[in-house]
C-alpha cells in the first residue's frame, strides 16, 4: 500500500460518537454507516456542485448526488431561490395549493402520464402503486425481482437491493430480507430473477392470474447498475396479457436517464411509473401516476386509500418545480452526462486493468458501476451475478478514492451518480484518483 494520507475525521468521528447514542448506528439510513467498506463516515457541513464538505473542512469530490436527486449539482441557485420564495407564504397548508397543480402538468407533459399523485419518498410512491394495482385488479399477489429494491415497505422487502446487499449476514437472504417482515406479507411478493425472460414467462403462464402487478427498476441502481435486455423487456411487457399491471420504479432512472426517464429511452409501456429523488431535486418528494381509468381509482375519485399529511408540501414542489425546469433548459445535459460517464467508464477499465485488477463495468446514461469481478464488461445481468463481487476488494478501493478525496458510493451494489457539475476538472481528478487506488489493490 502507498502511503496516502487520510484527511482528519475527529469532528465526524465525534459527530458520529454522539449520533450512535441517540441513533441506531448512528444513521438515518443505513449505507450511510460504511459498514460495508468500513471507516469513519463522513457527516456533511455542506454541498456545492459537485463537491462536498465534511465537518472537518475536507471537500470531497461526490458521486453520490446525494443517491440521485442532485443530478444538476448540490446547492443550485434555482432551486434555492424557488425554496426561499415559496417560504415566504408559509411551510405547509393542508390544503391544495398552486405549485401542486404546475408540478402535476410539468410531470404529465414531460412523463406522458394522465394522472399524477405526490407522496413524499420513493417508497410511499412504489407502497401506494402496488395498493392501487391491487385495489384495481381485485388480486392479492404481486412479483419483484431479485435484488431489485423498491423501498421499505413490508411486502417489497423480499429478496431485496440496495443496502440489504451488505447488511451483514443478509447477502443472497432469502425471503424476506429484513427482521419484521411477517412471512404472511413476503408470501404475496413473488420473486424472479432479473434479466430471466424464460423465468417470468414461466411464472406468469402458473400464477399470472393471480398477479395483480409485476413491479421491477427498468435499469437497476440497487443491485449495483444491471442494464436489462431486450427480451428480458419484451416479456415484462407480456405480463399485461394476464390482466397484470406492469409497474416501472423510476425512483432512480425517472428524469436521470432521458427527461422521460427509462420508459423514454427504453421505449417502454407499463401501466404505473413511480418517482422519487429528482422530482423533489433535494427535498422530500414521490409520485406515481399512470393512464387515468388507472389512477382514477386512488381516493377520493376511488376506493384506494392513499393520503399525506405534507403530500405536495409547497416547499418541495417548489425544489421539484425548479429542478425539472432547469432540466428542460439544459438542453444538452443528457448529453454531457452521457460522455462524461462514458469516459469515467472507459478510465477506469483501462487503470484497472493497467494495475492488475479484474473489473467488470455496467453503465447506462449517468448510471456506473465497476463490479470487483473478473469477467467482461456488461456480463454482470442478474443479482446472482453481481453477488459474485469480491466486496474486500471494492472496500479496499473506495478507502483508496475517499483518501484521496473522492466520494464514490460506499457499497459494491449501488451506482454512482455524475451531475452537470461534473466537468474535464473531476473527470481528471477522478481518473487520477481510481489510477493510484488501483494501484494500491493490484501491487502494479
Ligand atoms: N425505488 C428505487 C428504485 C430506489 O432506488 C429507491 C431508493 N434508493 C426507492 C424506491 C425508495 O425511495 P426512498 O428512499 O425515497 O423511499
Amino acid at each position: 500500500m502507498s502511503a496516502v494520507q487520510s484527511a482528519p475525521t475527529a469532528q465526524s468521528e465525534a459527530l458520529f460518537a454522539r449520533a450512535r447514542a441517540v441513533t441506531p448506528g448512528g444513521v438515518n439510513s443505513p449505507v450511510r454507516a460504511f459498514r460495508s467498506v468500513g471507516g469513519t463516515p463522513r457527516f456533511i457541513a455542506s454541498a456545492q456542485g459537485a463537491y462536498l464538505t465534511d465537518a472537518d473542512g475536507t471537500r470531497y469530490l461526490d458521486y453520490i448526488g446525494s443517491w440521485g436527486p442532485m443530478i444538476l449539482g448540490h446547492n443550485l441557485p434555482a432551486v434555492r431561490e424557488a425554496v426561499a420564495d415559496a417560504l415566504q407564504f408559509g411551510t405547509s397548508f393542508g390544503a391544495p395549493g398552486e405549485r401542486e397543480v404546475l408540478l402535476a402538468e410539468q410531470v404529465t407533459r414531460l412523463t406522458g402520464v394522465d394522472r399524477v399523485r405526490f407522496v413524499s419518498s420513493g417508497t410511499e410512491a412504489t407502497m401506494s402503486a402496488l395498493r392501487l394495482a391491487r385495489g384495481a385488479t381485485g388480486r392479492k399477489f404481486i412479483l419483484k425481482f431479485r435484488g431489485n429494491y423498491h423501498g421499505h415497505a413490508d411486502g417489497l422487502l423480499v429478496e431485496a437491493g440496495s443496502g440489504l446487499m451488505t447488511n451483514e449476514g443478509h447477502l443472497g437472504a432469502a425471503a424476506p430480507s429484513s427482521a419484521g417482515v411477517p412471512e404472511e406479507y413476503a408470501r404475496l411478493t413473488l420473486v424472479s430473477e432479473y434479466n430471466d425472460p424464460q423465468a417470468l414467462d414461466a411464472l406468469m403462464a402458473e400464477r399470472g392470474h393471480e398477479l395483480a402487478a409485476v413491479i421491477f427498476e427498468p435499469v437497476v441502481g440497487n443491485a449495483g447498475v444491471l442494464v436489462p435486455t431486450p427480451e428480458f423487456l419484451a416479456a415484462l411487457h407480456r405480463v399485461r396479457e394476464h390482466g397484470t399491471l406492469l409497474i416501472a420504479d423510476e425512483v432512480m432512472t425517472g428524469f436521470r436517464l432521458s427527461l422521460r426517464g427509462a420508459t423514454g429511452l427504453l421505449g417502454l409501456q407499463p401501466d404505473l411509473i413511480c418517482w422519487g429523488k429528482i422530482i423533489g431535486g433535494g427535498l422530500p418528494v414521490g409520485a406515481y401516476g399512470g393512464r387515468a381509468d388507472v389512477m382514477d381509482f386512488v381516493s377520493p375519485q376511488g376506493p384506494v386509500y392513499q393520503a399525506g399529511t405534507l403530500s405536495g408540501n409547497p416547499l418541495a414542489m417548489a425544489a421539484g418545480l425548479a429542478t425539472l425546469t432547469a432540466l428542460e433548459n439544459t438542453p444538452d445535459l443528457y448529453a454531457r452526462l452521457d460522455a462524461y460517464t462514458a469516459q469515467l467508464a472507459s478510465g477506469l477499465k483501462s487503470a484497472a486493468q493497467t494495475a492488475g485488477v479484474p473489473v467488470s463495468v455496467n453503465r447506462v446514461g449517468s448510471m456506473l458501476t465497476a463490479f470487483h469481478q473478473d469477467v467482461p464488461d456488461g456480463s454482470v445481468r442478474t443479482y446472482t451475478d453481481a453477488a459474485r463481487s469480491d466486496t474486500a476488494a471494492f472496500a479496499r478501493w473506495f478507502q483508496g478514492m475517499l483518501a484521496r478525496g473522492v466520494y464514490w458510493a460506499p457499497s459494491q451494489f449501488e451506482s454512482i451518480f455524475v451531475s452537470g457539475a461534473h466537468g474535464d476538472a473531476e473527470l481528471n481528478a477522478t481518473l487520477e484518483a481510481a489510477q493510484a487506488a488501483y494501484r494500491d489493490l493490484g501491487g502494479r
